[in-house]
C-alpha cells in the first residue's frame, strides 16, 4: 500500500494524502476540497491534519471546507494561511499521532515557505518530502518574497537531505522544466532519460538523488548562476 495518494487540482497543482495507521490521513496543500473528500471516502480515511507549505490560494483554498467537514487541525508557517490552527517555524519537529515531521525552512518563493519531511514510519523506509512551490521535479518556484541568494540556499538545504528521500512537489511543471534544462545542459543524459520517462508516466515522486542529477537550479554552483537560470526560466 502506497503511503501517499496523489490528487490533482486546477490542472497542474498536486494535493497529497499521507495515510498512516489506522485509517488516518494528513492532507498536504489542499487547494481544493472536493477531490480530497472523494479520496477520503474512497479509501475509508479520516482526515486528522492539514499541512500547508505556504499561504498561496492554490495551496490553501480547500482548507475551510475540509475543516468544516472533518474538524481536522491545520498546521502551517504563516498567519496568512486561512484557518491555520498552529503556526510552525523552520527547524521545528512536530508529531502527528506519533508520526514525526520535520519542518524545513525554505524561504524564497514566499518569506515563510517551508517544506515538510515526514520521517520513515510503518513499512515505509523513506522520508517523504513535500516541497510546495520551493522545488518542483526538475525545477523550482518563482522567487517572490526574498532575494535569489535566499532561494538558492533553501534549495541547497533540500539537496543535503538523504538521497533516497521521496520528493512530492506542489505543481506538475516537470516536462517544461526538463525542456528548459536541456537548453542549458544539452548533454545531460540523466535529464534526457527523465524527459523520456515522464512523457510515459508523469506522476511524482522524485527523489533527492534524481533532483541532484537533473534539477539545474539545485545543480547551480552559486547564487549568481542560480539567479541567471531563474530569470531565464521566468521568460521561457
Ligand atoms: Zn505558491
Ligand atoms: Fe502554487
Amino acid at each position: 500500500m502506497d503511503a501517499v495518494i496523489t490528487l490533482r487540482a486546477f490542472g497542474d497543482n498536486f494535493i497529497y494524502l499521507v495515510r498512516y495507521e489506522p485509517g488516518q490521513a494528513i492532507a498536504v496543500d489542499p487547494g481544493e476540497a472536493s477531490g480530497v473528500l472523494c479520496a477520503l471516502k474512497e479509501h475509508d480515511l479520516t482526515l486528522t491534519t492539514i499541512l500547508v507549505t505556504h499561504h498561496h490560494y492554490d495551496h490553501s483554498a480547500g482548507i475551510s471546507d475540509l475543516k468544516k467537514k472533518t474538524g481536522c487541525k491545520v498546521i502551517g508557517p504563516d498567519k496568512r494561511i486561512p484557518g491555520v490552527d498552529q503556526i510552525v517555524e523552520g527547524g521545528q519537529t512536530i508529531t502527528v499521532d506519533g508520526l514525526k515531521i520535520e519542518v524545513i525552512p525554505t524561504p524564497g518563493h514566499t518569506q515563510t515557505s517551508v517544506c515538510f519531511l515526514v520521517c520513515p514510519f510503518g513499512d515505509n523506509p523513506h522520508g517523504l518530502l513535500f516541497t510546495g512551490d520551493t522545488m518542483f521535479i526538475g525545477g523550482c518556484g518563482r522567487v517572490f518574497e526574498t532575494d535569489m541568494q535566499t532561494m538558492y540556499d533553501s534549495l541547497r538545504t533540500l539537496a543535503s537531505l538523504a538521497d533516497d528521500t521521496l520528493v512530492y512537489p506542489g505543481h506538475d511543471y516537470t516536462e517544461e522544466n526538463y525542456r528548459f534544462a536541456l537548453t542549458m545542459e544539452p548533454d545531460n543524459e540523466a535529464v534526457k532519460a527523465q524527459l523520456a520517462r515522464i512523457q510515459r508516466n508523469p506522476t511524482p515522486p522524485s527523489t533527492i538523488a534524481q533532483e541532484k542529477a537533473t534539477n539545474i537550479f539545485i545543480r547551480a554552483n552559486d547564487a549568481q548562476v542560480f539567479a541567471q537560470l531563474r530569470r531565464k526560466k521566468d521568460v521561457f
